[in-house]
Protein backbone atom coordinates (compact mmCIF):
# COMPACT_ATOMS: atom_id res chain seq x y z
CA UNK A 1 0.00 0.00 0.00
CA UNK A 2 1.23 3.36 -0.71
CA UNK A 3 2.09 5.43 1.79
CA UNK A 4 2.01 9.01 0.73
CA UNK A 5 -0.35 10.67 -1.15
CA UNK A 6 -0.46 13.59 -3.02
CA UNK A 7 -2.64 15.33 -6.08
CA UNK A 8 -1.77 18.49 -7.92
CA UNK A 9 -5.24 19.47 -8.94
CA UNK A 10 -7.28 21.80 -10.59
CA UNK A 11 -4.98 23.18 -13.61
CA UNK A 12 -4.45 22.98 -16.96
CA UNK A 13 -1.97 20.17 -17.48
CA UNK A 14 1.17 20.51 -19.94
CA UNK A 15 2.50 16.59 -19.63
CA UNK A 16 5.18 16.76 -22.66
CA UNK A 17 4.28 13.35 -22.65
CA UNK A 18 2.82 12.70 -26.13
CA UNK A 19 0.45 9.78 -25.19
CA UNK A 20 -0.90 12.19 -22.76
CA UNK A 21 -0.58 15.25 -24.32
CA UNK A 22 -2.84 18.36 -22.64
CA UNK A 23 -5.74 18.18 -19.84
CA UNK A 24 -7.63 21.21 -20.10
CA UNK A 25 -8.43 20.84 -16.50
CA UNK A 26 -6.47 18.09 -14.67
CA UNK A 27 -4.95 16.23 -12.38
CA UNK A 28 -1.46 14.70 -11.34
CA UNK A 29 -1.60 11.66 -8.56
CA UNK A 30 1.52 11.11 -6.83
CA UNK A 31 2.34 7.96 -4.54
CA UNK A 32 5.41 7.66 -3.19
CA UNK A 33 7.29 9.88 -5.05
CA UNK A 34 6.42 8.56 -8.31
CA UNK A 35 3.51 9.69 -10.72
CA UNK A 36 0.71 7.47 -10.44
CA UNK A 37 -1.98 8.53 -12.44
CA UNK A 38 -2.50 11.97 -15.01
CA UNK A 39 -5.88 12.43 -15.14
CA UNK A 40 -9.03 15.23 -16.26
CA UNK A 41 -10.76 13.58 -13.49
CA UNK A 42 -11.47 15.98 -10.21
CA UNK A 43 -9.38 13.93 -7.39
CA UNK A 44 -9.58 16.78 -5.01
CA UNK A 45 -11.67 14.68 -2.44
CA UNK A 46 -9.49 11.39 -2.91
CA UNK A 47 -7.46 10.86 1.01
CA UNK A 48 -4.45 12.50 -0.73
CA UNK A 49 -3.00 15.72 0.39
CA UNK A 50 -4.31 18.28 -2.00
CA UNK A 51 -2.07 21.26 -3.71
CA UNK A 52 -4.18 23.55 -5.56
CA UNK A 53 -3.00 24.73 -8.75
CA UNK A 54 -6.18 27.31 -8.74
CA UNK A 55 -6.39 27.35 -12.65
CA UNK A 56 -2.54 27.65 -13.43
CA UNK A 57 -0.46 25.01 -15.21
CA UNK A 58 0.80 22.42 -13.92
CA UNK A 59 3.86 20.69 -15.78
CA UNK A 60 7.05 18.93 -15.22
CA UNK A 61 10.10 20.60 -13.43
CA UNK A 62 12.85 22.38 -16.27
CA UNK A 63 15.71 20.65 -16.27
CA UNK A 64 19.04 22.86 -16.92
CA UNK A 65 21.57 21.13 -18.38
CA UNK A 66 24.36 23.46 -18.13
CA UNK A 67 24.69 25.85 -14.73
CA UNK A 68 28.16 27.27 -12.92
CA UNK A 69 26.42 27.25 -9.76
CA UNK A 70 29.43 28.26 -8.23
CA UNK A 71 28.88 31.77 -9.60
CA UNK A 72 25.87 32.81 -7.60
CA UNK A 73 27.34 35.05 -5.16
CA UNK A 74 29.25 37.30 -8.36
CA UNK A 75 25.70 38.39 -9.53
CA UNK A 76 25.19 40.94 -12.78
CA UNK A 77 29.34 41.22 -12.80
CA UNK A 78 29.77 40.15 -16.51
CA UNK A 79 26.63 41.80 -17.72
CA UNK A 80 28.75 43.46 -20.04
CA UNK A 81 31.59 41.18 -20.55
CA UNK A 82 32.55 39.08 -23.51
CA UNK A 83 33.71 35.51 -23.39
CA UNK A 84 37.50 37.02 -23.23
CA UNK A 85 36.88 39.52 -20.23
CA UNK A 86 34.30 36.12 -18.68
CA UNK A 87 37.41 34.12 -18.98
CA UNK A 88 39.69 36.30 -17.27
CA UNK A 89 38.18 37.57 -14.95
CA UNK A 90 35.88 34.57 -13.75
CA UNK A 91 37.86 31.54 -14.66
CA UNK A 92 41.56 33.15 -14.54
CA UNK A 93 41.34 35.55 -11.63
CA UNK A 94 37.59 35.06 -9.37
CA UNK A 95 38.01 31.25 -9.76
CA UNK A 96 41.51 30.94 -7.83
CA UNK A 97 40.11 33.24 -4.61
CA UNK A 98 36.98 31.16 -4.06
CA UNK A 99 37.72 29.21 -1.13
CA UNK A 100 35.46 25.82 -0.47
CA UNK A 101 32.91 27.41 1.70
CA UNK A 102 32.41 29.92 -0.93
CA UNK A 103 31.29 27.71 -3.75
CA UNK A 104 29.49 25.41 -1.01
CA UNK A 105 27.17 28.52 -0.23
CA UNK A 106 27.29 29.59 -4.12
CA UNK A 107 25.82 26.14 -4.75
CA UNK A 108 23.66 26.06 -2.32
CA UNK A 109 22.00 29.05 -3.04
CA UNK A 110 22.42 29.02 -6.83
CA UNK A 111 20.02 25.28 -6.57
CA UNK A 112 17.51 26.98 -3.87
CA UNK A 113 17.32 30.00 -6.35
CA UNK A 114 16.76 27.29 -9.24
CA UNK A 115 14.16 25.34 -7.22
CA UNK A 116 12.18 28.74 -6.93
CA UNK A 117 12.29 28.92 -9.68
CA UNK A 118 10.78 25.87 -11.11
CA UNK A 119 14.18 24.12 -12.30
CA UNK A 120 13.82 20.86 -10.40
CA UNK A 121 17.39 19.39 -12.14
CA UNK A 122 20.66 20.87 -12.64
CA UNK A 123 23.73 19.83 -14.37
CA UNK A 124 25.81 21.71 -12.13
CA UNK A 125 29.56 22.35 -13.82
CA UNK A 126 31.40 22.47 -11.25
CA UNK A 127 34.74 24.04 -12.73
CA UNK A 128 36.06 25.60 -9.18
CA UNK A 129 37.19 22.76 -7.79
CA UNK A 130 40.70 24.05 -6.22
CA UNK A 131 41.18 21.64 -3.32
CA UNK A 132 39.19 18.35 -2.64
CA UNK A 133 37.16 20.55 0.27
CA UNK A 134 35.75 22.30 -2.92
CA UNK A 135 34.49 19.24 -4.34
CA UNK A 136 32.82 18.19 -1.30
CA UNK A 137 31.25 21.47 -0.32
CA UNK A 138 29.72 22.26 -3.92
CA UNK A 139 28.11 18.57 -3.59
CA UNK A 140 27.09 19.68 0.63
CA UNK A 141 25.24 22.54 -1.18
CA UNK A 142 23.45 20.20 -3.85
CA UNK A 143 22.14 17.97 -1.39
CA UNK A 144 21.58 20.68 1.15
CA UNK A 145 18.90 22.59 -1.04
CA UNK A 146 17.11 19.54 -2.21
CA UNK A 147 17.79 19.97 -5.74
CA UNK A 148 18.36 16.96 -8.50
CA UNK A 149 21.48 17.46 -9.73
CA UNK A 150 24.50 15.77 -11.51
CA UNK A 151 27.12 17.42 -10.08
CA UNK A 152 29.36 17.56 -12.78
CA UNK A 153 33.10 17.39 -11.42
CA UNK A 154 35.45 20.05 -13.17
CA UNK A 155 38.71 19.25 -13.89
CA UNK A 156 40.03 22.78 -15.25
CA UNK A 157 42.86 23.52 -13.04
CA UNK A 158 42.44 27.48 -11.92
CA UNK A 159 45.74 29.15 -11.85
CA UNK A 160 46.44 29.25 -8.08
CA UNK A 161 49.99 30.38 -6.86
CA UNK A 162 50.46 27.04 -4.46
CA UNK A 163 48.01 24.75 -6.34
CA UNK A 164 46.97 22.09 -4.22
CA UNK A 165 46.46 19.55 -7.13
CA UNK A 166 49.94 19.23 -8.51
CA UNK A 167 49.59 16.67 -11.46
CA UNK A 168 46.45 16.17 -13.66
CA UNK A 169 45.94 12.71 -12.64
CA UNK A 170 45.75 13.92 -8.64
CA UNK A 171 42.39 15.93 -10.22
CA UNK A 172 41.04 12.34 -11.86
CA UNK A 173 41.77 10.64 -8.62
CA UNK A 174 39.53 13.14 -6.49
CA UNK A 175 36.99 12.70 -8.94
CA UNK A 176 36.61 9.07 -8.39
CA UNK A 177 36.58 9.96 -5.01
CA UNK A 178 33.85 11.81 -5.25
CA UNK A 179 32.03 9.33 -6.97
CA UNK A 180 32.28 6.95 -4.33
CA UNK A 181 31.10 9.39 -1.62
CA UNK A 182 27.84 10.20 -4.49
CA UNK A 183 27.46 6.29 -4.41
CA UNK A 184 27.08 6.14 -1.00
CA UNK A 185 24.46 9.10 -0.18
CA UNK A 186 21.21 8.08 0.42
CA UNK A 187 18.64 7.92 -2.23
CA UNK A 188 19.80 9.09 -5.98
CA UNK A 189 18.43 12.56 -6.23
CA UNK A 190 22.45 13.72 -6.98
CA UNK A 191 24.20 11.87 -9.79
CA UNK A 192 27.88 12.24 -10.72
CA UNK A 193 29.11 13.60 -13.69
CA UNK A 194 32.95 14.98 -15.04
CA UNK A 195 33.02 18.37 -16.64
CA UNK A 196 35.78 18.63 -18.90
CA UNK A 197 38.74 21.03 -19.20
CA UNK A 198 38.27 22.51 -22.33
CA UNK A 199 40.42 21.13 -25.45
CA UNK A 200 43.66 22.99 -26.09
CA UNK A 201 43.86 24.10 -22.43
CA UNK A 202 45.40 21.12 -21.69
CA UNK A 203 47.33 18.48 -23.52
CA UNK A 204 44.78 16.31 -25.94
CA UNK A 205 46.49 13.31 -24.10
CA UNK A 206 44.85 14.73 -20.51
CA UNK A 207 41.57 15.55 -22.32
CA UNK A 208 41.74 11.70 -23.14
CA UNK A 209 42.44 10.80 -19.64
CA UNK A 210 39.46 12.53 -18.71
CA UNK A 211 37.11 11.11 -21.28
CA UNK A 212 38.69 7.45 -20.19
CA UNK A 213 38.03 8.48 -16.63
CA UNK A 214 34.65 9.45 -16.72
CA UNK A 215 33.99 6.11 -19.19
CA UNK A 216 35.31 3.86 -16.51
CA UNK A 217 33.00 5.41 -13.99
CA UNK A 218 30.08 5.41 -16.11
CA UNK A 219 28.86 8.95 -15.84
CA UNK A 220 27.58 11.67 -18.03
CA UNK A 221 30.20 14.32 -19.49
CA UNK A 222 29.97 18.09 -20.22
CA UNK A 223 32.13 20.31 -22.15
CA UNK A 224 32.11 23.57 -24.17
CA UNK A 225 32.15 22.90 -27.46
CA UNK A 226 32.82 25.02 -30.74
CA UNK A 227 32.07 28.47 -28.74
CA UNK A 228 35.55 30.16 -29.60
CA UNK A 229 35.98 31.59 -33.27
CA UNK A 230 39.42 32.18 -33.42
CA UNK A 231 40.21 28.44 -32.43
CA UNK A 232 39.24 25.20 -33.66
CA UNK A 233 36.90 23.03 -31.36
CA UNK A 234 38.89 20.33 -31.12
CA UNK A 235 35.98 17.73 -32.33
CA UNK A 236 38.49 16.46 -35.00
CA UNK A 237 41.02 15.06 -32.46
CA UNK A 238 37.95 14.26 -29.98
CA UNK A 239 36.39 12.28 -32.80
CA UNK A 240 40.16 10.33 -34.36
CA UNK A 241 40.55 9.39 -30.70
CA UNK A 242 37.30 7.37 -30.90
CA UNK A 243 35.92 9.91 -27.48
CA UNK A 244 32.56 11.33 -29.00
CA UNK A 245 29.62 9.50 -27.47
CA UNK A 246 25.89 10.14 -26.73
CA UNK A 247 27.24 10.43 -22.87
CA UNK A 248 28.81 13.70 -23.34
CA UNK A 249 26.80 17.06 -23.16
CA UNK A 250 28.45 19.77 -25.36
CA UNK A 251 27.70 23.35 -24.52
CA UNK A 252 27.16 26.26 -26.98
CA UNK A 253 28.18 24.83 -30.25
CA UNK A 254 28.03 28.13 -31.69
CA UNK A 255 31.25 28.40 -34.03
CA UNK A 256 31.00 24.47 -34.99
CA UNK A 257 31.83 24.09 -38.30
CA UNK A 258 29.67 21.82 -41.14
CA UNK A 259 32.18 19.19 -39.98
CA UNK A 260 31.64 19.66 -36.43
CA UNK A 261 27.95 19.20 -37.31
CA UNK A 262 29.20 16.21 -38.76
CA UNK A 263 30.96 15.11 -35.94
CA UNK A 264 28.26 15.92 -33.31
CA UNK A 265 25.75 14.24 -35.54
CA UNK A 266 27.53 10.74 -36.03
CA UNK A 267 28.37 10.95 -32.35
CA UNK A 268 24.66 11.45 -31.01
CA UNK A 269 26.12 13.87 -29.32
CA UNK A 270 23.53 15.88 -26.53
CA UNK A 271 23.58 19.65 -27.13
CA UNK A 272 23.00 22.32 -24.55
CA UNK A 273 22.67 26.22 -25.97
CA UNK A 274 22.54 29.37 -23.21
CA UNK A 275 20.88 31.34 -25.45
CA UNK A 276 21.73 34.04 -23.14
CA UNK A 277 25.46 34.18 -23.21
CA UNK A 278 25.63 33.07 -26.70
CA UNK A 279 23.70 35.99 -27.62
CA UNK A 280 25.87 38.74 -25.28
CA UNK A 281 29.60 37.17 -25.32
CA UNK A 282 29.99 37.54 -29.07
CA UNK A 283 29.43 33.22 -29.35
CA UNK A 284 27.01 33.50 -31.97
CA UNK A 285 23.49 32.63 -32.22
CA UNK A 286 22.02 29.24 -30.34
CA UNK A 287 22.11 26.37 -32.60
CA UNK A 288 19.05 25.48 -32.52
CA UNK A 289 18.10 25.07 -36.04
CA UNK A 290 21.34 23.21 -36.73
CA UNK A 291 21.34 21.10 -33.46
CA UNK A 292 17.41 20.51 -35.53
CA UNK A 293 18.20 19.84 -38.44
CA UNK A 294 21.01 17.37 -37.15
CA UNK A 295 18.42 15.35 -35.28
CA UNK A 296 20.23 15.64 -31.89
CA UNK A 297 18.80 15.88 -28.33
CA UNK A 298 18.46 19.89 -27.69
CA UNK A 299 18.49 20.93 -24.02
CA UNK A 300 18.30 24.67 -22.85
CA UNK A 301 20.93 25.64 -19.93
CA UNK A 302 21.19 29.14 -18.00
CA UNK A 303 25.12 28.73 -17.63
CA UNK A 304 26.83 31.77 -15.84
CA UNK A 305 25.21 32.91 -12.79
CA UNK A 306 27.54 35.65 -12.51
CA UNK A 307 25.29 37.23 -15.68
CA UNK A 308 22.46 35.26 -16.52
CA UNK A 309 19.06 34.74 -15.40
CA UNK A 310 18.59 31.29 -12.90
CA UNK A 311 15.78 30.59 -14.61
CA UNK A 312 14.42 29.02 -17.72
CA UNK A 313 11.48 31.32 -18.73
CA UNK A 314 14.54 33.56 -19.86
CA UNK A 315 16.40 30.96 -21.85
CA UNK A 316 13.44 29.48 -23.18
CA UNK A 317 12.27 32.93 -24.05
CA UNK A 318 15.98 33.86 -26.08
CA UNK A 319 16.23 30.72 -26.85
CA UNK A 320 12.45 30.60 -29.15
CA UNK A 321 12.95 34.01 -30.26
CA UNK A 322 16.71 33.96 -31.80
CA UNK A 323 15.64 30.87 -33.48
CA UNK A 324 12.26 32.30 -35.03
CA UNK A 325 14.80 35.28 -36.07
CA UNK A 326 17.06 33.17 -37.34
CA UNK A 327 14.02 32.14 -39.56
CA UNK A 328 12.31 34.98 -40.40
CA UNK A 329 15.65 36.51 -41.70
CA UNK A 330 16.14 33.91 -44.55
CA UNK A 331 12.69 35.11 -45.85
CA UNK A 332 13.12 38.76 -44.76
CA UNK A 333 16.23 38.26 -46.89
CA UNK A 334 14.11 37.49 -50.30
CA UNK A 335 12.06 40.98 -49.51
CA UNK A 336 9.14 38.78 -48.38
CA UNK A 337 7.09 38.08 -45.31
CA UNK A 338 6.82 34.90 -43.28
CA UNK A 339 3.46 33.17 -43.15
CA UNK A 340 3.85 31.18 -40.35
CA UNK A 341 6.40 30.65 -37.38
CA UNK A 342 9.21 28.05 -37.56
CA UNK A 343 9.00 26.98 -33.68
CA UNK A 344 6.54 27.17 -31.44
CA UNK A 345 6.02 27.90 -27.79
CA UNK A 346 6.07 24.08 -26.98
CA UNK A 347 8.85 23.11 -28.92
CA UNK A 348 10.37 25.39 -26.33
CA UNK A 349 8.95 23.62 -23.67
CA UNK A 350 9.84 20.84 -24.78
CA UNK A 351 13.88 21.66 -24.89
CA UNK A 352 13.15 23.23 -21.36
CA UNK A 353 12.17 19.87 -19.96
CA UNK A 354 12.05 16.48 -21.98
CA UNK A 355 15.24 18.05 -23.85
CA UNK A 356 16.86 18.58 -21.11
CA UNK A 357 16.37 14.93 -19.36
CA UNK A 358 17.20 13.83 -22.59
CA UNK A 359 20.22 15.23 -22.81
CA UNK A 360 21.28 14.08 -19.13
CA UNK A 361 20.12 10.85 -19.61
CA UNK A 362 17.22 10.93 -17.28
CA UNK A 363 14.50 10.84 -19.29
CA UNK A 364 13.29 7.16 -17.96
CA UNK A 365 12.74 8.82 -14.03
CA UNK A 366 11.84 12.75 -15.48
CA UNK A 367 11.28 15.18 -17.99
CA UNK A 368 7.51 14.40 -18.39
CA UNK A 369 4.72 13.88 -16.42
CA UNK A 370 4.54 10.39 -16.94
CA UNK A 371 2.91 7.53 -14.86
CA UNK A 372 5.57 5.80 -12.99
CA UNK A 373 7.93 8.89 -13.57
CA UNK A 374 9.50 10.34 -10.30
CA UNK A 375 7.38 13.21 -9.43
CA UNK A 376 9.07 16.25 -10.51
CA UNK A 377 5.92 18.73 -10.46
CA UNK A 378 5.72 22.64 -10.81
CA UNK A 379 2.72 24.76 -11.11
CA UNK A 380 3.41 28.21 -12.68
CA UNK A 381 0.44 30.82 -12.72
CA UNK A 382 -1.83 33.46 -10.83
CA UNK A 383 -1.43 33.66 -7.17
CA UNK A 384 0.12 35.87 -4.26
CA UNK A 385 -0.52 39.80 -5.94
CA UNK A 386 1.20 39.16 -9.61
CA UNK A 387 -0.72 40.31 -12.67
CA UNK A 388 1.25 39.03 -15.06
CA UNK A 389 -0.57 35.34 -15.45
CA UNK A 390 -3.82 37.24 -15.61
CA UNK A 391 -6.43 36.98 -17.71
CA UNK A 392 -4.04 33.63 -19.72
CA UNK A 393 -5.91 32.30 -23.06
CA UNK A 394 -2.97 29.89 -24.05
CA UNK A 395 -1.17 28.29 -21.20
CA UNK A 396 2.09 27.26 -23.16
CA UNK A 397 2.36 30.63 -24.38
CA UNK A 398 1.64 32.49 -21.48
CA UNK A 399 4.91 30.34 -19.25
CA UNK A 400 6.87 30.43 -22.46
CA UNK A 401 6.70 34.22 -22.77
CA UNK A 402 5.22 35.97 -19.82
CA UNK A 403 5.82 34.13 -17.18
CA UNK A 404 8.74 34.27 -14.73
CA UNK A 405 9.37 32.57 -11.22
CA UNK A 406 7.58 34.81 -8.83
CA UNK A 407 4.78 32.82 -10.81
CA UNK A 408 6.16 29.44 -9.78
CA UNK A 409 3.29 28.88 -7.03
CA UNK A 410 4.30 24.96 -6.24
CA UNK A 411 7.62 23.11 -6.65
CA UNK A 412 7.73 18.91 -5.98
CA UNK A 413 10.73 17.17 -6.39
CA UNK A 414 10.39 13.60 -6.19
CA UNK A 415 6.74 14.05 -4.88
CA UNK A 416 8.49 15.99 -1.98
CA UNK A 417 7.01 20.03 -2.43
CA UNK A 418 10.17 22.12 -2.04
CA UNK A 419 7.99 25.15 -2.69
CA UNK A 420 4.54 25.76 -1.87
CA UNK A 421 1.76 28.92 -2.48
CA UNK A 422 4.77 30.72 -3.79
CA UNK A 423 7.11 30.34 -0.84
CA UNK A 424 10.58 27.79 -0.48
CA UNK A 425 9.77 25.79 2.51
CA UNK A 426 12.44 25.15 5.38
CA UNK A 427 14.77 27.93 4.21
CA UNK A 428 16.11 30.92 6.01
CA UNK A 429 16.61 33.51 3.09
CA UNK A 430 17.57 36.21 5.29
CA UNK A 431 19.93 33.97 6.64
CA UNK A 432 21.45 33.00 3.58
CA UNK A 433 21.65 36.16 1.78
CA UNK A 434 23.71 36.93 4.95
CA UNK A 435 25.92 33.87 3.97
CA UNK A 436 25.89 34.61 0.25
CA UNK A 437 26.97 38.62 0.42
CA UNK A 438 30.31 37.63 3.21
CA UNK A 439 31.22 35.34 0.94
CA UNK A 440 31.07 37.86 -1.97
CA UNK A 441 32.49 40.22 0.08
CA UNK A 442 35.41 37.79 0.86
CA UNK A 443 36.02 36.70 -2.70
CA UNK A 444 36.56 40.21 -4.14
CA UNK A 445 38.66 42.03 -1.02
CA UNK A 446 41.32 38.89 -1.58
CA UNK A 447 41.08 39.56 -5.31
CA UNK A 448 41.10 43.11 -5.77
CA UNK A 449 43.84 43.35 -2.66
CA UNK A 450 46.44 41.80 -5.81
CA UNK A 451 44.48 43.90 -8.76
CA UNK A 452 41.69 44.78 -10.94
CA UNK A 453 39.76 41.84 -11.96
CA UNK A 454 39.98 42.50 -15.31
CA UNK A 455 43.18 44.10 -17.13
CA UNK A 456 43.05 47.78 -18.84
CA UNK A 457 43.39 47.68 -21.86
CA UNK A 458 41.52 44.37 -22.00
CA UNK A 459 43.02 41.88 -24.59
CA UNK A 460 41.60 40.50 -27.76
CA UNK A 461 40.21 37.22 -28.10
CA UNK A 462 42.56 36.09 -30.68
CA UNK A 463 45.32 37.47 -28.24
CA UNK A 464 43.94 35.33 -25.31
CA UNK A 465 43.65 32.20 -27.75
CA UNK A 466 47.05 31.97 -28.48
CA UNK A 467 48.45 32.33 -25.41
CA UNK A 468 45.99 30.01 -23.23
CA UNK A 469 44.97 27.69 -26.11
CA UNK A 470 48.39 25.99 -26.55
CA UNK A 471 47.49 22.66 -27.09
CA UNK A 472 45.28 22.69 -29.87
CA UNK A 473 47.47 21.13 -32.92
CA UNK A 474 44.83 22.00 -35.94
CA UNK A 475 47.06 19.50 -37.83
CA UNK A 476 46.43 16.95 -35.51
CA UNK A 477 45.95 13.33 -36.71
CA UNK A 478 42.48 12.72 -38.45
CA UNK A 479 42.05 16.25 -39.60
CA UNK A 480 41.64 17.28 -43.06
ZN1 LIG B 1 29.64 27.21 -19.32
Amino acid sequence: MPRERLVVTNGHVLSMDPAIGELERGSVLVEDGRIAAVTSEDLSGTDAEVLDADGGVILPGFVDTHRHTWQTALRGLCADWTLADYFLGVRLTLSPRYGPGDVGTGNRAGALEALDAGVTTILDFSHCVNTPEHADRALEGLVHAGIRAVFAYGCFAPPRAEPHFTAHAQRLEDARRVHADIAALPGDLVTMGLSLTEPGLIPFADTCAEVRAARELGVLMATHTGCVWAQPSGLDQFAFHGLLGPDIVHVHCTACTERDWEHLKRSDGRISTSPETELQMGMGRPPIRRALDAGLVLSLSCDVMSSNSGDMFSQMRLGLQSARADDNDLVNARRADPTTLTHSVRDALGWATIGGARALGLDDRIGSLTPGKEADVIVVGPGGDRLNMLGVVEPAGAVVQQANASNVRHVLVAGRPVKRDGRLLGVDVPALRRELEASRDGVLERTLADGPILPDPRPSFDDLAVALLPNLDVGAPGAE
